[in-house]
């Protein structure tokens, strides 16, 4: 097993989370939602002496997207998203003003991402589940010999994301929490806002996935 280390630093206005996977020894990293703030990403890869390996998109919102195109100018690096985001992510439609009056600026989507692919990068293999609900091309990446879940804006420790923004789907978000829950017990949670979690505890706790009639 190749054990990873991941940092999580909250950035934007609306306080996402990126995480940084490391694996260990490694001085290459995986950066997962660069939402904002790059400087305080770069400076934190920077401080480490790491250089980054892949980028990696949960979803296209731009508090998940924000700071790409500002990393990737200065950690040239393949840059991994769902078409179905991609489409929309770096377009007037994905604004909120006042905190975000102009779109994410554009960057280089180098990778498509689609739902049962197995992707080895820096040593760690990973699958891609499409997870959509929140948006239409939602992904989460599982982690499976690390035991290890980026779910993005699906799933959080005691909630579920929002599926009124657009192109989100109440039905179709309950179907991808539905398949997040075969997953292991053991399987740690890393979401796209607040703290981390495990299938186990959200299992057990969250009472959107007791009670799924809200999606109806
Ligand atoms: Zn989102
Ligand atoms: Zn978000």
């Amino acid at each position: 097993m190749n054990p990873v280390e991941v940092f999580s630093l909250e950035v934007s206005a609306f306080a996402s989370n990126c995480h940084i996977i490391r694996p260990a020894q490694s001085d290459r990293v995986i950066v997962v939602d660069p939402g904002g703030d790059a400087e305080t990403i770069a400076e934190f890869i920077r401080l480490h002496g790491w250089s980054v390996g892949l980028f990696l998109l949960t979803h296209g919102h731009m508090d998940h997207v924000g700071a790409l195109a500002d990393m990737a100018d200065q950690f040239p690096a393949p840059i991994a998203m769902h078409r179905l985001d991609a489409e929309w992510a770096f377009g007037m439609k994905n604004t909120m003003p006042p905190y975000f009056n102009e779109p994410p600026r554009a960057a280089v989507i180098s990778r498509d991402l689609q739902d049962g692919q197995t992707w080895t990068d820096l040593g760690l293999t990973y699958e891609v589940l499409e997870t959509p609900g929140h948006s239409p091309g939602s992904v989460s990446f599982y982690f499976q010999e690390q035991a290890l879940l980026f779910s993005g804006d699906v799933l959080f420790a005691g909630s579920i994301g929002r599926s009124d923004l657009p192109g989100g789907n109440p039905r179709v978000l309950a179907q991808s929490l539905q398949r997040l829950l075969t997953l292991p017990n053991t399987t740690c949670i890393f979401p796209g806002h607040g703290a981390k979690t495990s299938i186990e505890n959200e299992r057990a706790h969250n009472p959107f996935l007791r009670d799924l009639s809200w999606a109806d």
